[in-house]
């Protein structure tokens, strides 16, 4: 039981709670924009006014124009939208070739794989130690039948930020499109479309304090692609389906937010993040943290815990009230590593034992003070239980 205390939740990376601003709006426009925005009457019209609020929003925080916003049902269609769409475009001309770092999320790494399928060849190109992808790589990796290269702005697991405009400057020079998903990046820090030099970029509502299943893909103006979604003329014929109205307009203010709280937010949280970090550093023997050399995201952070398995730490920690998770996804009793920590070059068993803490808006000072009262004990405990004991050697922690 997690006695008197209120949870505590650090799993902003995988979905934030949604701001109350977004939930009054959400159901505001369920209850008054019900119209099919493709409609020609005035319902329809109130709608699609509504939509294109949120075109607007979602635009500003990327720097993009709101004519090349297109919503989807979230990061996952944005991340096949991008790849099966520039496919479908760029197939005829003879490129089959995508290019993909090795610790992109599974929406991109299983569309890769189905490109595979049919036919292409994928490049994945690995991390270094410190978690970022070495645009030298990436230049070495690209070809004339490249189609795309497709490189996440912000790791979700580690939060690295990968260096996406100067791979971008060696893709164009090859006539190569460059994707990014932004997904974990936008609202945390800068995201800026002719900064980062991409021709796509996607991202999710759900992780900017926004709804679920519903996300946007960024095309540039100009860019070949076809829209693997078939049907109606919706999204001017980029992407076919009714719009998700309510979810759109949330999307559109949590953008708004997003915007306007960047920089307090990012301040925040970098301080939050340090200080648990470090205190989990100096207070646990036998601890580091993964991709802690890197320029990040300011909310995250995983630390590997010598001698554990990461799952039961997750579980003991909630259990205490404390939500965390893994980037190693536990299936049918045996730990699966994680595919980031495995692309950066971990040993087997540092890749199962890291937990990654994602801060958010209203983390508190409290809320930092108290995880650092528990994970000493708990991971003690955990290694007594599991008798690897750290070597009396264990140095206090580092960074990886
Ligand atoms: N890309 C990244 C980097 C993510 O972290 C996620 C979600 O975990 C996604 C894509 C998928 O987004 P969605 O949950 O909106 O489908």
């Amino acid at each position: 039981m997690p006695a008197a205390h209120a949870r505590i939740y650090l799993d902003h990376n995988a979905t934030t709670p949604v701001d109350p601003l977004v939930v009054a709006a959400v159901a505001e426009a369920m209850r008054n924009d019900f119209g099919n925005a493709s409609s020609v009457h005035h319902f329809g019209q109130q709608a699609k006014s509504r939509l294109d609020e949120a075109r607007h929003e979602v635009a500003a925080l990327i720097g993009g124009a709101a004519s090349e916003v297109v919503f989807t049902s979230g990061g996952t269609e944005a991340d096949n939208f991008a790849l099966r769409g520039a496919a479908e475009a760029l197939e005829p001309l003879g490129k089959r070739h995508l290019v993909v770092s090795a610790i992109e999320h599974e929406a991109v790494l299983t569309t890769a794989r189905a490109l595979e399928r049919r036919g292409w060849r994928v490049t994945r190109v690995p991390a270094t130690a410190s978690g970022v992808v070495d645009p030298d790589a990436v230049a070495a990796a690209l070809t004339d039948d490249t189609a795309l290269l497709s490189l996440m702005h912000a790791n979700n697991e580690v939060g690295t930020l990968q260096p996406v405009a100067a791979c971008a400057a060696a893709a164009h020079a090859r006539g190569v499109l460059v994707h990014t998903d932004a997904v974990q990046s936008a609202g945390k820090v800068p995201v800026d479309v002719s900064a980062l030099d991409v021709d796509l970029l996607s991202l999710s509502g759900h992780k900017l304090y926004g709804p679920k299943g519903v996300g946007a893909l960024w095309i540039r103006r100009g860019t070949r692609l076809l829209s693997p979604m078939t049907g109606g003329k919706q999204e001017r014929s980029r992407r076919a389906g009714t719009e998700n109205v309510p979810g759109i307009v949330g999307f559109g203010v949590a953008a708004r937010l997003a915007r306007e709280r960047l920089d307090a937010d990012a301040l925040a949280q970098a301080s939050l993040r340090d200080r648990l970090e470090t205190g989990i550093l100096s207070r646990v023997p036998g601890t580091h943290v993964n991709g802690g050399a890197s320029p990040r995201v300011p909310n995250t952070t995983n630390i590997g815990f010598d001698g554990i398995e990461a799952e039961s730490l997750l579980i003991a920690l909630d259990l205490d009230g404390i939500a965390v998770s893994t980037g190693s996804a536990c299936s049918s009793g045996t730990l699966e590593p994680s595919h980031v920590l495995k692309a950066m070059g971990l040993p087997l068993h540092d890749t199962q034992n890291a937990l990654r803490l994602s801060l958010g808006r209203h983390t508190t000072a409290d809320d930092v003070g108290r995880v650092l009262d528990v994970v000493p004990g708990l991971v003690e405990r955990l290694r007594t239980l599991t008798d690897r004991r750290t070597p009396a050697s264990a140095t206090h922690g580092g960074t990886r």
